[in-house]
């Protein structure tokens, strides 16, 4: 009888180690569209894009509708998620060349420290699936940049197109040989060109395996999909699917994709222990017109400081951690790199700026966000700032094409809680708030020191 009263206590001190250590750092998995606008999913107002997982995990979590990225478009913006600093800090930006390409031969700095590398401070598992996009020789891949592990692209899907397909053709009509792309393994091609018909699928079967296969290790995934970033492409069970033809249909997957990874973390009993965070790099591609998405009710599309360039659908996920609700408070991508640290319970780095700002409170729905500023930056300059509900454009300039700059003096103001759509324009009304902003940016560019620029090296 003695015995076995010890032997119980023993079983319960060992059982307790095990829901300690598996409770201690919770994992933290991204899941980063390409290009994905602002009101394309149901649960942000799409009237023919049915996204059921996406609506279920905003109902169970965080409902953000004032979260931004670092940049408009690719490159730079995933320099800002991932080292959670501004990409002119990295110099992860041009006003020459908007983001990599494959002749490039620069790529994030070996200096920058990306969230995978945080987390490996605290022995984190390290994935990254998807596209990368950050530089694709050897030294700049993301096993050079902390992760453990990398399947995906290594920079757009529709990057390597052959010669002689025009792209009336190569989009309207979308092969995949057209794009030689290739998949990767580690620093492996393993396929070229990608199959991009399988992508999406194939992504989340890798994300599943490894939730199912590292559910008593902490780990940390990045999941960057390829998609619905053009050239569109999904898989044969949702083709025709959607009423809101192809572009519906890549979105569908995405939420099919979705769907099984916060399956597979119910299943395994992970999903009290895990942060899902779901958001894209920029907003809709809208030159691509119906193969492009929608911002909804914001002005403006990917490549431009508008909005919809740069406000995101972005959804929190954590059961019984976060308290479920719709934040209107600001957030950025910015501002996950010391989210996670925090939830990890690593130090910031101290030798370097940084321009997030821990959520935690905000997540655990008992502090307000301590974000007040949203900077827009167009390559290597200042086009907006938000301060509070106000937002003051100073340069403005067509997302695409080689349109000039036009130069706002007095800026153009919006104030975006009453006008988010930024149509009505009161700079004459505040010029104290203008003021305001223009010391913020002052103050702001003070801290910018001058780096090597890496999209410019070819
Ligand atoms: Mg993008």
């Amino acid at each position: 009888m003695k015995n076995s009263f010890w032997y119980i206590i023993i079983l319960f001190l060992f059982s307790s180690v095990e829901i300690f250590s598996q409770n201690d750092k919770p994992n933290i998995i991204v899941i980063f569209c390409d290009d994905l606008g602002y009101g394309d999913l149901g649960t942000f107002g799409h009237p023919t894009i049915q996204t059921p997982h996406l609506d279920r995990m905003a109902e169970e979590g965080q409902k953000w509708t004032n979260f931004y990225v670092g940049a408009s478009v690719c490159t730079p913006s995933r320099a800002a998620l991932l080292t959670g600093r501004l990409p002119i800090r990295s110099g992860m930006c041009s006003d020459k060349r908007r983001v990599l390409f494959p002749d490039s031969k620069g790529g994030l700095p070996q200096s920058e420290i990306t969230a995978a590398s945080q987390l490996k401070k605290a022995d984190y598992y390290t994935a990254c699936i998807g596209k990368w996009h950050l530089g694709h020789l050897p030294e700049f891949l993301p096993t050079s940049h902390g992760f453990d592990y990398y399947y995906g692209i290594p920079y757009s899907n529709d990057m390597d197109r052959i010669k002689d397909i025009d792209r009336n053709e190569a989009f309207g009509n979308s092969k995949i040989e057209y794009f030689q792309v290739p998949l990767m393994k580690n620093s492996e091609v393993l396929e070229q060109p990608a199959d991009q018909t399988t992508i999406t699928k194939r992504y989340t079967e890798e994300a599943v395996r490894i939730i199912q296969n590292k559910s008593n290790h902490p780990y940390f995934i990045y999941l960057a999909h390829s998609m619905p970033h053009v050239p569109l492409f999904r898989s044969k069970n949702f083709e025709d699917k959607s009423l809101r033809g192809l572009y519906g249909d890549v979105i569908e997957e995405i939420d099919w994709s979705v769907g099984k990874i916060l399956d597979a973390l119910r299943e395994t009993g992970q999903d009290k222990n895990t942060l899902v965070v779901f958001t894209s790099d920029n907003g809709p591609w809208l030159t691509f017109d119906q193969q492009g998405g929608s911002a909804g009710l914001l002005r403006g599309g990917k490549g431009g400081t508008f909005e919809g360039g740069m406000r995101e659908p972005t959804l929190f996920w954590w059961p019984g951690t976060i308290s479920p609700g719709v934040i209107m408070q600001p957030g950025t991508t910015m501002d996950l790199f010391p989210t996670f640290s925090s939830l990890a319970d690593i130090e910031m780095p101290e030798d370097r700026i940084y321009d997030g700002y821990d959520l935690t409170n905000v997540l655990n729905g008992v502090g307000a966000s301590k974000r007040q500023e949203v900077i827009y930056y167009r390559g290597t300059k200042v086009y907006a700032y938000r301060l509070g509900a106000y937002k003051a454009h100073f340069i403005t300039k067509a997302e695409y094409g080689n349109p000039e700059e036009t130069i706002h003096n007095p800026p153009l103001l919006y104030n975006l809680n009453i006008d988010p759509s930024e149509k009505y324009n009161v700079a004459t009304e505040n010029p104290e708030i203008i003021e305001r902003i223009k010391e913020s940016i002052t103050k702001h560019k003070k801290s910018i020191q001058q780096v090597e620029n890496q999209l410019e090296i070819r």
